[in-house]
């Protein structure tokens, strides 16, 4: 960090500031300029309170240098992340192939469900997502099959060797979704709930970590941190669009994050473009503009009966809209030196 001290500090403020540095563990290197001194403090200051020094007499203000996670960043680790996902199809996030994640919002039923997997491996996914615990804003409205849902989800994998991602809301939750999942999907509503991100970094299986409605990236890094701090290097964010003031869709989606998180992290980032718009006519064109910024994944929900889906079908498409899609998506994926 850097420390940049008032005009007019003294002597002894400076002094004062250099013993904090060092009772910090870090090394001071003092810059008398010609009208201010700055105090540049030498070491990893990531676990030290150094907000602090921005309460001491003559101090102007306290200037980070590294960024405050560390796993999650390209400091630590340049080359990117390639996280398998299980199944026998070889879905994976990260690699020079973008990852197709389709399904229903959630499992509503075994036919349903066993249905919708076929067809969206027909369209090209490798991986089948839908909701067993599902997070409702409304306590009313359906809250998933549970425990049911999952085990149609696992011979959904058995039937078509799609990787299974599904959703985990709670601490409690977690053992049993890692019975029937591939994938432990952390959703937005949850990426803070630093007890959960503790207990999904303590298993063997990969996390999707869908980014909290208003977090921002720093937060949202600081979340995967959370993860593999525990031991889960394999963790894919989720852009899933931030609440905005902008009313014509349900969330903003903000594509711009796909390059700045390859610019500061090794982690591969996957575009929900469905959550993101809200509306399934908005979800084609997204998925395009994922794949053009350079998006490693797509988590696209998708039903053959949206009308009656019971989660979400405004913004659901149908398995032969994923299928049109995709072709047009293999073409951009090449523009941009990857494959669909
Ligand atoms: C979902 O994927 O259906 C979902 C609930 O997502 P999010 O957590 O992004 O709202
Ligand atoms: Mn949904």
């Amino acid at each position: 960090m850097i420390v940049v001290m008032q005009e007019g500090a003294t002597e002894g403020q400076v002094a004062h500031v250099v013993k904090l540095i060092r009772e910090l563990g870090l090394a001071e290197h003092v810059i008398k300029g010609t009208e201010r001194t700055v105090i540049a403090a030498l070491g990893d200051d990531r676990a030290k309170n150094k907000e602090n020094l921005e309460n001491v007499p003559g101090v102007e203000k306290v200037m980070p240098v590294l960024a405050p996670y560390k796993m999650a960043s390209k400091e630590v680790k340049k080359e990117r992340t390639v996280v398998k996902l299980g199944g026998t199809l070889g879905a994976s996030v990260g690699g020079k192939k973008v990852c197709v994640i389709a399904g229903p919002c959630s499992v509503e039923g075994r036919e349903q469900l066993l249905r919708c997997a076929e067809e969206v491996k027909a369209a090209g996914a490798t991986a089948l997502r839908g909701g067993a615990f599902k997070p409702r804003t409304s306590p009313y409205a359906f809250q998933g099959m549970g425990e049911k849902g999952l085990e149609i989800l696992a011979e959904a994998r058995e039937k078509t060797g799609l990787a299974v991602v599904t959703e985990v809301m709670a601490v409690d939750q977690v053992e049993l979704v890692c019975k029937y999942a591939d994938v432990l999907q952390v959703g937005a509503r949850n990426m803070q709930n630093y007890n959960l991100l503790w207990k999904v970094g303590e298993q063997q299986k990969p996390v999707l970590l869908k980014r909290g409605l208003s977090a921002t990236l720093e937060e949202f890094l600081l979340a995967a941190e959370y993860i593999m701090s525990r031991g889960n290097p394999n963790v894919i964010l989720c852009e899933r669009g931030i609440r905005s003031f902008e009313k014509y869709c349900r969330n903003t989606l903000p594509l711009a994050i796909v390059p700045e998180v390859h610019r500061i992290s090794h982690l591969p980032i996957v575009v929900d473009p469905s959550q993101g718009t809200g509306h399934a006519h908005l979800v084609p064109d997204m998925c395009k503009a994922a794949v053009a910024a350079g998006a490693d994944g797509l988590i696209i929900e998708a039903h053959d009966d949206p009308e009656h889906a019971l989660t979400d079908g405004a913004q659901s498409i149908t398995p032969g809209t994923l299928q049109e899609m995709m072709a047009v998506l293999k073409r951009i994926a090449v523009a941009v030196e990857r494959e669909v």
